[in-house]
C-alpha cells in the first residue's frame, strides 16, 4: 500500500504527458493523475502542429485551380473564407481534444483541469490550494512563444493568437527565419495576405542545410513573399492617421478607411487590433495591418516550484534532465518542450514512453535522439534527416550527392516549381549520413528515407533499391555520382 495519493502526477496534458499518463495507468497499472490548466492536446493538438497543417492544406488549394486549368480544367478562381475554416477547425480541434480526453479517462488516468504545481519532492499543489501527493512527478508543461525585447512589441502577435483572428490581415509582417516564420509566411501568403518577412541572419531556417534552405528561401520570394534577410525590426508603435498618408512610410494594401478604424484599436495597444507602424535595422519605417512574432519559444517553467525543490533550471528555463529524463530531485522527472532538447511533438511522445519503462516497467530506456526525421511545412515542404552538408564536411570526409529539377506535376501547368534531393554519404564507411528532399510531400518521403538511414543504409543500399517511376523520390536511388567531395 502506498503512502501517496498517486503513483504518479503529471503536470501538463500536451502529447507526451497524456501519453506517458495513459501508458502509466493503462499498461503498468500506476494509479495516474494529471492536471492541466488549458485544452488537452497542448501545443501540438490546439495551437501548433495540428491547426497549423489544416492551414497548409488550405492555403495550398490557393494554387490549384491555376494548375488544375493547365490540365484541362474549366474551373474559375475561389475565394477563401476565414470564417468558414476556422468553423471546421474549431469542430475538429474539439473533436481532437475529446479523445485525448477519453484517452485518459479510458485508460483509469484521474484529470484535474487546473494549474499545478510543485510543492515538494512528492507533493503537487493545485490552484484551489488542494494537495495531492504522488510517489513520481512528471513535468511535461511545454513552451510558449516570446516577443522580443523591443518597444511597441506588444503590439505584435505570437503563433499562439492564428488561430484565433477574427479575420484575416490584408498584409503581415513576420519576424523571424525559423520553422514557424517560414510556415506561416508561406501559409499567410497562400491565404491572400501581402507577406512580409524579416530574418536577422543572412539565410532562413538556421541549422538546415545550406542548399536546402537556399532553394526554399528563392522558392518563397519566387511565390511573392517579400522575404528580407539581414534585416530586423527595431521598433513599432500603433499606426497613427498621418502614418498612412507619410511619406517615408509603405503603405500596407488595405483600405485606408479600414486601416483608420484599426489605428484607433491599436492605439489601445492590443496585440494584432490594428496597423502597426514598424522600423527596420536598414532605417526604412512600414506599416503592416498586423505584426507577427516568431521569435521562438521557452520551456514553461515559471512559477512552478521547480527552483524552490532544487531542480535545475537550464539558461533558458529549459528542465536540466538526464537521458531517463529524471531531473536531479530523483523523483521529479520532465519530458518534452520544458526540457529544450529536441521540440517536437514525437520526440516528447518518445520520451514519456521510455519514462515509464524506465520507471514504471523497470527497464531502463535512454531516449535515442539520434537520426531524427522532421519537416518544415514551407511551400515548397522540406524534409531532413540526419547531418547537413555543413556538420558532415566538419566531421568527416563526405561525398553530397544531389539533384535540383521541375517536377513532372507542376512543370506540366509551367509552373517554375524545383524540388532538390540530396544525400550525404561518408567516403570511409559508405553510410548515408544525411537526406535532404525540398518538394511536396518531403515530409512523407523523408519518415521512409528515415527507417533506411536509422538502420544505418549505405549509398549502395540506396543504389540497389529499384526506382518507383514515375515519382519525383525516385531520383533518391538515381543518382550515381556525387557532385561534389567535400
Ligand atoms: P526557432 O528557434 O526555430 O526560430 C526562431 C527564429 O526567431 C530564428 O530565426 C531566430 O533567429 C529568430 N529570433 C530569435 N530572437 C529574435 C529576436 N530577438 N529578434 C529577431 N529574431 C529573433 O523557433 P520557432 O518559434 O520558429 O519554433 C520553435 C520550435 O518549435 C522549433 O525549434 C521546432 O522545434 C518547433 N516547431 C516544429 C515544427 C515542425 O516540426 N514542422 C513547426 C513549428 C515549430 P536566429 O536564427 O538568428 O537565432
Amino acid at each position: 500500500m502506498s503512502d501517496f495519493d498517486y503513483d504518479l502526477f503529471v503536470i501538463g496534458g500536451g502529447s507526451g504527458g497524456v501519453r506517458a499518463a495513459r501508458v502509466a495507468a493503462g499498461e503498468a497499472g500506476a494509479k495516474v493523475a494529471l492536471a492541466e490548466a488549458d485544452r488537452y492536446g497542448g501545443t501540438c493538438v490546439i495551437r501548433g502542429c495540428v491547426p497549423k497543417k489544416l492551414m497548409v492544406f488550405a492555403s495550398e488549394y490557393a494554387h490549384m485551380p491555376d494548375a488544375a486549368r493547365a490540365y484541362g480544367w474549366d474551373i474559375p478562381d475561389g475565394s477563401f473564407d476565414w470564417q468558414a475554416f476556422c468553423g471546421h477547425l474549431n469542430t475538429e480541434l474539439d473533436r481532437l481534444e475529446g479523445i485525448y480526453r477519453n484517452l485518459l479517462s479510458g485508460s483509469g488516468v484521474e484529470t484535474f483541469d487546473t494549474r499545478a504545481r510543485i510543492k515538494d519532492a512528492h507533493t503537487v499543489e493545485l490552484a484551489s490550494g488542494e494537495t495531492k501527493t504522488a510517489k513520481h512527478i512528471l513535468v511535461a508543461t511545454g513552451g510558449h512563444p516570446v516577443r522580443p525585447d523591443m518597444p511597441g512589441a506588444e503590439l505584435g502577435i505570437v503563433s499562439d493568437d492564428i488561430f484565433h483572428l477574427p479575420e484575416l490581415p490584408k498584409s503581415i509582417l513576420i519576424v523571424g527565419g525559423g520553422y514557424i516564420a517560414c510556415e506561416f509566411a508561406c501559409i499567410l501568403h497562400g491565404l491572400g495576405v501581402e507577406v512580409t518577412q524579416y530574418y536577422r541572419g543572412a539565410q532562413i531556417l538556421r541549422g538546415f542545410d545550406d542548399e536546402a534552405r537556399g532553394l526554399i528561401a528563392d522558392a518563397m520570394r519566387e511565390r511573392g513573399i517579400d522575404l528580407h534577410t539581414g534585416t530586423n525590426i527595431v521598433e513599432m508603435r500603433a499606426a497613427t492617421d498621418e502614418d498612412m498618408v507619410a511619406g517615408d512610410v509603405t503603405l500596407a494594401t488595405a483600405p485606408v478607411e479600414a486601416r483608420q478604424i484599426g489605428a484607433k484599436d491599436s492605439a489601445q495597444g492590443k496585440p494584432g487590433s490594428g496597423p502597426v507602424w514598424t522600423k527596420a535595422t536598414n532605417g526604412k519605417t512600414r506599416v503592416f495591418d498586423m505584426v507577427l512574432f516568431a521569435t521562438g519559444r521557452k520551456p514553461n517553467t515559471a512559477d512552478m516550484g521547480l527552483e524552490e525543490i532544487g531542480v535545475k533550471l537550464g539558461r533558458h528555463g529549459q528542465i536540466a534532465v538526464d537521458e531517463y529524463s529524471q531531473t536531479g530531485v530523483p523523483s521529479v522527472y520532465a519530458i518534452g518542450d520544458v526540457t529544450d532538447r529536441v521540440n517536437l511533438t514525437p520526440v516528447a511522445i518518445r520520451e514519456g514512453m521510455a519514462f515509464v519503462e524506465t520507471v514504471f516497467k523497470a527497464n531502463p530506456t535512454p531516449v535515442d535522439h539520434d537520426l531524427i526525421p522532421s519537416a518544415v511545412f514551407t511551400q515548397p515542404e522540406y524534409g531532413s534527416v540526419g547531418l547537413t552538408e555543413e556538420q558532415a564536411r566538419d566531421l568527416e570526409e563526405v561525398e553530397i550527392y544531389c539533384t535540383s529539377f521541375r517536377p513532372m506535376h507542376t512543370a506540366f501547368a509551367g509552373k517554375p516549381d524545383r524540388v532538390l534531393m540530396k544525400l550525404i554519404v561518408s567516403k570511409a564507411s559508405r553510410k548515408v549520413l544525411g537526406c535532404h528532399i525540398v518538394a511536396p510531400g518531403a515530409g512523407e518521403m523523408i519518415q521512409l528515407a528515415g527507417v533506411a538511414i536509422k538502420m544505418g543504409a549505405t549509398k549502395e543500399d540506396f543504389d540497389r533499391t529499384v526506382a518507383v517511376h514515375p515519382t519525383m523520390s525516385e531520383e533518391i536511388v538515381t543518382m550515381r555520382n556525387p557532385i561534389r567531395t567535400a
